[in-house]
């Protein structure tokens, strides 16, 4: 039996994966599971799934929480040290699927305990990239990409030698406002911003994939994970959806992955790895595909990816500056007090304020200062912001 973990069990990864663990019950043995606000669907999966823990991260939910558990033999916890706990409890296999920062802690506790962590949250690689490498390693743990693109590029890469890689291109839709008029964008309304046309994923995830934010994260986590320089990596808009990375290497050859937009393909991967299993996804038939296509991206439209670009040129802890303010940013968007095109301008100042305030982004990326910078930057998103409507 595999002894698993899910963080962020009650999104849009957590219950991918756990309609691939419910699958096959004999199979797994649920440690934990972890979510926040919907106390209802945690309780209900940690009893169908005869979970050992479940915890919310909201400590005002915790007697919600054992109400809901009341009798079942689940253990109820709350608030972000039980997250913690939760991770480090012996486990064999550790979803991180918790969106955003709120991730990072509890990611590092399961790599402490020598698990297999399943990484959903980019967040984690863009805030504290070497910190999480470096923590696997000490512990000897496994760190494996459940982001499509990065699942796509490791699969790419699977018998090959990273000194052979030209090239990684990451592909992305161009998010719900690819054709839209370019002066139309600082009119996009949050229900407009909250419509992928492919994917089916959480709120947040779903809103950076139209300002692209998500595939500024994504360009950062290709750079930490797989160790290239930033020049290496390239994105493309590919408005099917199809095929989620490409590997080009030195003799010329890409290598690409192609399969239906379903995260069940990637978080299964991760799962089963090292082997392949079946996995239910629909089966691509390309005659009906008929073509794919390609274009590349509009710096003017997507400033996110200028952005972070420069994120990846500076290093240190300017991605936990670049992450923070991006997540305040969406808080006020989704809260109706920016607007859409705002959330790009307030990042860039807030990288530019940091940038004046001598050595803190060159401090040590130790989880004390990556939480402290990632504090700091959410204040100053929100002085830009009040600067702003002031
Ligand atoms: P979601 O919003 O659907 O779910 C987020 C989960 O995190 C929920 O369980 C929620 O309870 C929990 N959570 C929220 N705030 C929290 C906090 N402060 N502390 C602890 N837990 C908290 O998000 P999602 O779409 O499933 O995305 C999860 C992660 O996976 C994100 O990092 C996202 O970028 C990444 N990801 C998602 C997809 C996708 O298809 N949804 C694809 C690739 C990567
Ligand atoms: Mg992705």
């Amino acid at each position: 039996m595999k002894r698993v973990t899910i963080l962020g069990a009650t999104g849009s990864i957590g219950q991918n994966t756990i309609d691939l663990i419910a699958r096959d019950p004999d199979a797994y043995q649920v440690v934990a599971l972890t979510g926040s606000g919907n106390i209802a669907r945690l309780a209900a999966d940690a009893i169908r799934l005869r979970a050992g823990l479940a915890v919310t991260a909201d400590p005002a939910r915790l007697q919600d929480l054992r109400d809901a558990l009341a009798g079942s033999g689940v253990e109820a916890a709350a608030g972000p040290r039980a997250l913690v706990e939760a991770a480090s409890r012996p486990a064999d296999w550790v979803m991180s699927a918790i969106v955003g920062a709120a991730g990072l802690a509890p990611g590092l506790a399961a790599l402490e305990q020598g698990a297999t962590l399943a990484l959903a949250n980019k967040e984690s690689l863009v805030c504290a990239g070497s910190l999480v490498l470096a923590t696997a390693r000490a512990n000897d743990a496994r760190l494996l990409p459940v982001d499509s693109e990065h699942s796509a590029v490791f699969q790419a890469l699977v018998g090959e030698d990273m000194s052979a890689v030209e090239r990684i291109v990451i592909t992305g839709s161009g998010g719900a406002f690819r054709d839209w008029p370019i002066e139309a964008l600082e009119h996009a309304t949050l229900a407009e911003a909250s419509s992928h046309p492919n994917w089916d994923m959480g709120q947040r995830i779903t809103i950076d994939s139209a300002s692209m934010f998500n595939k500024g994260l994504e360009l950062i986590e290709t750079k930490e994970y797989f160790g290239v320089r930033p020049d290496q990596i390239e994105t493309i808009i590919h408005p099917e959806s199809l095929v989620h990375a490409i590997v080009g290497f030195r003799d010329g050859a890409l290598m690409a992955h192609v399969g239906p937009p379903d995260m069940r393909h990637a978080i299964g991967y991760a799962l089963h790895w090292p082997d392949r299993r079946h996995l239910p996804v629909a089966r691509l038939d390309l005659a009906q595909v008929a073509s794919l296509t390609f274009r590349a991206p509009d710096l003017t439209r997507y400033p996110a990816l200028r952005l972070a670009r420069a994120v990846m040129d500076r290093g240190g802890l300017s991605g936990a500056v670049f992450n923070a303010a991006k997540e305040r940013a969406l808080d006020a968007f989704i809260a109706g007090r920016i607007r859409f095109t705002d959330m790009a301008v307030v990042v860039e100042e807030v990288l530019t304020r940091f940038e004046s305030e001598a050595g803190l982004i060159d401090a040590a990326m130790t989880l004390d200062n990556v939480t402290q910078t990632d504090h700091l930057a959410r204040m100053r998103a929100d002085q830009v912001m009040a600067e702003r409507a002031g």
